[in-house]
């Protein structure tokens, strides 16, 4: 399948196309329905290649609905994405499918592992149920998806604010002062928009302020998510029991590392008593910082937390995130980041000349060791009705000798062409390029493989490590020097302030690790008891009370706008996990980050393999032993 991209696409062209791929993927499915096929020409490559059709327009809906200028294309993007889940669906019920794969004699491992990945799959949508049953799944399936749309635009729509004299913005830098002027009656308006809320919750010195913003953003969405979560909650305990499973979260859990909901529970406690003399250690500095304002305290309050952290940042380790900013221009990271991914992956990057759906999108060529293996595209900065956050988005996936990967990098970083002077970055947000590039490159490598079905890796709880694991380069002297160029002199960023940034970035390790224990279980808990008495505030409570580094504000309600509830419910362990096994890859890397046999090595065998594999043997594969924790606990010591 082809398309031409250069040519800039209309509502009509989008659908048109995705109904093509579709009724095409829709004749292969048929085609093994009718057939007596049983062996890979007549099963294995019609199904690869109708799962290729329908993930291609999967993710192209699934990106131009973010990134699309065009309201009406992104409107048309939502309407394929909605026929594509229908057909996805309908291929994992498919019987007569399930069982032409169980039908055939795999030739090897890959189609071993292919049909093994497939007939899970489906077992786990429901084909082994009768008819009733995968009625049943399905009207399940769509109301969970309408509750999650629902969840997700009641936070989205609930913005709130608090009304402050201006005297109580004092410690804000003052471009955010210049930003919020006082209003009528002269108050101060801040709301709970990150560009507000974020900065406002670090650097603001006034205490009550902080803690009523903090408890509005805490109190989004509420009271009516909570009804919607808790609705949620139990759909989905019903879905999981029509499959078969004690809990929802033992059928999430069921194919992750973890393995399951008693090993995600064991992985987190094992967390914390490896994070417990680190999380006591810097409790006593942030409680030592907070009692020079108020004698006598006792605990840190959540509110309290991020300040707390730039103030030991700020007055004990002398780190000014300000400081690092004139050597990290937009410009110089882009190539930088481009030519130490070609240097270590054996990558070559070369401009393509398309402008695929905005005149600020780069893209390029991409060779893997001087074979043309794909396209990147990158869409670094903000614009009017575009996605918020960063993330890496596919475009087109990849199959060796049918499609060549497309892969997408969407952030907002400063735009050089529009910002005054050298649009300069955040340490923080050159780690998040890093991060997101760290996808882009796993992208790449693994859509080179056979069967495009095995590109993903199964385990949902790996899926981070990658991206984790490259973000170390950025906080290496060696690594930064290179590029880190102040734009003003010249001159290299200096060793010390590397090492500044370290140890900035090491404080509250602990602490934010428990952090996330706790959110952890909450997670899991909610979704591995029968809800028929759910009460979602208290689950929320007990686990902090038992788990949190930090005092829960009593008053705060924020599962209502957790927003990872819909998609990541039970999982939100997957970060703490791929950290871990992140953790452990480097461990390869004895002679320094810039180790390009270990580099190439680390490409060849976890990256390039993708669903090849389960991906702790992959792991195993690359560090000639299998994975243990001894790297994370260096980690937290
Ligand atoms: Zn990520």
């Amino acid at each position: 399948m082809t398309t031409d991209i250069a040519r800039p696409i209309t509502p009509a062209d989008l659908t048109e196309r995705s109904r093509r791929a579709l009724a095409e993927a829709e004749e292969l499915i048929a085609r093994i329905e009718r057939g007596g096929g049983s062996d890979r020409a007549g099963v294995l490559e019609p199904y690869d290649q109708a799962w290729l059709l329908a993930a291609t327009v999967s993710v192209e809906a699934g990106l131009m609905k973010e990134v699309h200028p065009d309201t009406a294309v992104r409107f048309a993007a939502e309407d394929v994405s909605r026929e594509v889940t229908r057909f996805s669906t309908r291929m994992q019920h498919s019987r007569a499918l399930y069982d032409a794969l169980g039908g055939v004699a795999p030739a090897g491992d890959g189609e071993r592992r292919l049909v093994q990945v497939v007939r899970d799959e489906m077992r786990r949508a429901g084909v082994e149920l009768d008819e009733a049953g995968r009625t049943r799944v399905l009207a399940l399936r769509q109301e969970l998806t309408d509750l999650g749309l629902t969840f997700q635009r009641n936070h989205r729509d609930d913005v709130r604010a608090v009304d402050l004299r201006p005297e109580q913005l004092a410690g804000m830098p003052d471009d955010y002062v210049r930003d919020h002027p006082g209003g009528a009656g002269g108050t101060v308006r801040i709301t709970t928009d990150y560009p507000d809320y974020i900065p406002f919750m670090a650097y603001a010195d006034d205490e009550p302020a902080r803690h009523d913003l903090h408890r509005a953003f805490q109190n989004r969405a509420v009271p009516a998510n909570l009804e919607v979560l808790t609705t949620m909650i139990r759909r989905k305990h019903e879905l999981a029991d029509l499959l078969g499973y004690r809990s929802w979260a033992e059928y999430q859990t069921e194919d992750t590392i973890a393995g399951s909901a008693g090993g995600v529970r064991s992985f987190l406690r094992e967390v914390a008593g490896i994070a417990r003399d680190r999380v006591r250690r810097e409790s006593e500095r942030l409680l030592a910082k907070k009692r020079e304002r108020s004698p006598g305290a006792d605990r840190v309050g959540d509110w309290e937390l991020s300040y707390l952290q730039e103030r030991v940042k700020a007055e004990e380790i002398g780190f000014d995130a300000r400081d690092a900013r004139p050597y990290l221009e937009y410009r110089a990271v882009r190539q930088a980041i481009l030519d130490l991914n070609g240097e270590l992956f054996g990558l070559e990057f070369s401009r393509s000349r398309e402008t695929p759906w905005h005149p600020s999108v780069e893209t390029f060529e991409v060779a893997v060791d001087g074979e043309p293996s794909g396209r990147i595209s990158l869409d670094m900065h903000p614009r009017a009705g575009k996605y918020k956050h960063a993330a890496n988005f596919g475009y087109r996936p990849g199959a060796a000798g049918r499609q060549q990967t497309h892969s997408v990098l969407v952030c907002n970083f400063p735009d050089p062409h529009t910002v005054q002077g050298p649009a300069l970055m955040d340490h923080r947000e050159v780690v998040t390029y890093f991060h997101e590039f760290g996808h882009l490159v796993h992208a790449l490598m693994r859509g080179r493989l056979r069967w495009a079905r095995l590109a993903r890796p199964v385990e949902f709880d790996f899926i981070e490590a990658p991206s984790q694991f490259l973000e170390q380069w950025i906080f290496d002297h060696a690594v930064l020097r290179r590029f880190a160029k102040h734009v003003g002199t010249g001159e290299p960023i200096p060793e010390r302030m590397v090492a500044k940034l370290r140890e900035a970035r090491d404080f509250g390790r602990g602490v934010q690790t428990q952090r996330a224990v706790f959110m952890s279980m909450v997670s899991l808990e909610l979704h591995d008891h029968d809800p028929k008495e759910l009460d979602v505030m208290q689950v929320w409570h007990e686990m902090a009370a038992e788990w949190s580094p930090v005092e829960m504000d009593p008053e705060g309600r924020f599962p209502a706008s957790w927003t990872h509830m819909p998609g990541y419910a039970a999982a939100y362990f997957t970060y703490t996990l791929s950290r871990a096994v992140a953790e452990d890859l480097s461990t390869a890397f004895t002679s320094g980050l810039m180790d390009l046999t270990q580099a190439r090595r680390y490409r060849d065998l976890v990256l390039g393999q993708g669903g090849t594999k389960p991906a702790l043997r992959l792991v195993e594969e690359f560090l000639r032993r299998p994975h243990d924790l001894a790297a994370y606990k260096r980690w937290l010591a």
